[in-house]
């Protein structure tokens, strides 16, 4: 569904996506780990088109789309959800969810995708009137991804989504994480928790210093030596 291939991307003179391969399937859990700055929201970033590959190509669904303009890619069927949820602070919950459908026009197909995201986040609903930037961190992080969900997005792009989150929220997001996948949406999930990242998906990759220098079946990489030394914590 999505094959990024030999991207190159740079801020100024900072090299810092130095050639990185990925693919992702119809209907995988696909995760992204690494330190911090490694370039996974680069990665994201540059498939989205808010940052510009200088070389190397995003394909989607057999369409290269890395010269499209973000909001095209979003009709195309990619939705991100941000790294610091980047919810609108002023706006009520219903109305930053009116947001994420901004490419769509048919009422009642909009209408039934909010029944969908009220059903996954029963959270959101009780709060809908709420101002976003009143909610709690959890609740904010629950914003950012029914947002994203608005665009009934065949790929969803999720930042980080357990950042800054007690460990029974971070269980939340992760289950539904996989009820989103389960309901058919694919999934490419940039975590720092490797470890819970990779316990839902279903293959991942390694990024260190903007390249990639490992892939394989979740299962078999949450094994590996080098991963669990780097970042599973347990030596
Ligand atoms: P984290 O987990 O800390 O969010 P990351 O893996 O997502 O890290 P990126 O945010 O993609 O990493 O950053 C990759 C590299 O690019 C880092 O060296 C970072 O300092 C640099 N970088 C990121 N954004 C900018 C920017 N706006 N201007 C200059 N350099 C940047």
């Amino acid at each position: 569904m999505l094959v990024v291939k030999n991207l190159n991307t740079y801020y100024g003179n900072i090299h810092a996506l130095k050639g990185v391969n990925l693919e992702v399937k119809q209907g995988e859990i696909v995760t992204l780990i690494g330190s911090n700055g490694a370039g996974k929201s680069t990665t994201l970033g540059t498939i989205t088109g808010l940052l510009k590959a200088t070389s190397g190509e995003v394909w989607f669904k057999e369409e290269n789309i890395t010269k499209t303009p973000p909001s095209q890619i979003v009709k195309k069927g990619i939705s991100l959800s941000p790294e610091g949820r980047e919810v609108f602070p002023a706006l009520t919950v219903e109305e930053n969810l009116k947001l994420g459908a901004f490419t769509r026009n048919d009422k009642k197909t909009i209408n039934e995708t909010y029944d969908r995201v009220y059903e996954l986040f029963p959270r959101l609903f009780e709060r809908k009137k709420q101002l976003a930037g009143t909610l709690s961190g959890g609740e904010q992080q629950m914003l950012a991804i029914g947002r994203a969900l608005m665009s009934e997005p065949q790929l969803l792009l999720l930042d980080e989504p357990s950042l800054g989150l007690a460990p029974n929220l971070v269980l939340l997001i992760f289950d539904l994480i996989v009820s989103i996948n389960k309901q058919g949406t694919t999934v490419l999930l940039v975590e720092q928790n490797a470890n819970m990242a990779l316990s839902i998906a279903h293959r991942g990759y390694v990024l260190e210093t903007g390249k990639v220098t490992m892939s394989d079946d979740a299962k078999i990489l949450c094994c590996n030596e080098m991963v669990k030394k780097a970042y599973l914590g347990n030596i």
